[in-house]
């Protein structure tokens, strides 16, 4: 065993994620069930405008995932069988699902080494114009959803892992694209279990995924599907969104401790470190695959579970069977990064284990 390990044998290993549920979201749950109103009504109606506020106006409508939720905005921008939508292949199948949910097909697109996400550039130099594209603010880097946008017809903002951030310039997230999505995945910056959100500033779509998800005791009918949230998943999703400044707060906390205990030759996802970001993941980036591993390694015998944040094998491009040398930023990332624990949910004594850890990294 090396000098950490020897200090931390007997202390538990230290979860990779786990959400934040407190005693006051329980009692908040437990008073919506005695209502006795399970299906969507006061608790997912207050979700809604609270979400709104967030954003500072437009129209939001609750679902019960972030998949639906991508389903939803995809076709409220009119995504039609044979359309073609642009998609980052370093994302999870959720986005594949909801375009192949639509009949429609994916470009999938690299992304940028240091933000992990796609640039205008990555757009621009396609040789066809997509109908849409869904732009990911991976791990809460917020990504140039204008510039995107300026070379295609519309974009979906995928705020799943980014909800809370702000661009350089002070904008909430969420607030460019015709609409946005969030999920409230147990693993997610909060969760109902499972949730989602549909978000539009303009309203549009918002409207749109409030008539698609309201199927029954219509008087006319099309293509409608029951994609609702319960009132007690908005009930815990609601008080964990009245704290998420604190939440915010806690997780840049972490994130700057992490990034100063980082020895020298180690680097980290770009895009995450401003006053304004909303850390999600804290992505440790290595020059190599073997150093990657050997960090693995140590902070894995210090009983801290890390994680390869998505996999050789996951990527979007692999998983449809293209080219991977089409895909070169997107391969090195999956080689060389690693997920340290970051949410706040972790004790202060974790969060020292951690950071004295990371300190006494073996240099890459
Ligand atoms: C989690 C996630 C989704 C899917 O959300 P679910 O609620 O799990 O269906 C979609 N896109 C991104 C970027 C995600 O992180």
């Amino acid at each position: 065993m090396n000098a950490v390990a020897v200090a931390n044998a007997g202390a538990a290993e230290i979860a990779h994620n786990k959400p934040s549920v407190l005693p006051q979201d329980i009692a908040a749950v437990s008073a919506s069930l005695a209502t006795g109103w399970l299906a969507p009504g006061p608790e997912v109606a207050a979700l809604e405008a609270a979400y709104v506020r967030l954003h500072g106006g437009g129209d939001a409508c609750a679902v019960s995932s972030g998949s639906a939720a991508l389903l939803i905005a995809l076709k409220g921008a009119g995504i039609e069988p044979g359309d073609r939508v642009a998609a980052p292949t370093y994302v999870c199948t959720a986005v594949l699902n909801a375009i192949a949910g639509c009949g429609a097909s994916p470009i999938l697109l690299d992304v940028e080494e240091d933000s992990f996400n796609v640039s205008p550039a990555h757009i621009s130099d396609m040789n066809e114009r997509p109908k849409a594209a869904i732009v990911v603010h991976t791990y809460g880097a917020a990504a140039d959803v204008a510039g995107i946008a300026a070379h295609c017809g519309v974009v979906i903002e995928d705020c799943c892992q980014s909800l809370g951030g702000r661009t350089a310039g002070g904008e909430m997230l969420g607030r460019r694209g015709q609409a946005s999505v969030c999920s409230f995945y147990a693993t997610k910056i909060m969760t109902g279990g499972h949730g989602g959100m549909v978000y539009a500033a303009n309203g549009g779509i918002a409207a749109f995924a409030r008539d698609y998800v309201m199927f029954d005791g219509r008087d006319d009918w099309k293509p409608r599907f029951n994609f609702q949230m319960t009132d007690f998943q908005a009930a815990l999703v609601r008080r964990q969104l009245d704290r998420l400044s604190e939440i915010v707060a806690r997780r840049r906390k972490l994130a700057a401790d992490y990034r100063a205990a980082l020895p020298a030759g180690y680097g980290v996802q770009a895009g995450l470190d401003g006053p304004l970001a909303m850390p999600y993941r804290f992505v440790v980036r290595a020059p190599d695959a073997a150093a990657r591993d050997r960090l693995h390694k140590h902070l894995g015998a210090a009983g801290i579970r890390c994680i390869v944040p998505l996999e050789r094998k996951e990527l979007l491009h692999r998983l449809l069977g293209l080219d991977p040398l089409r895909f070169p930023n997107a391969e090195r990332i999956v080689a060389t990064t690693l997920s340290v624990p970051l949410y706040p949910a972790l004790t202060e004594g974790e969060a020292v284990r951690i950071v004295d850890a990371l300190s006494k990294a073996p240099a890459p």
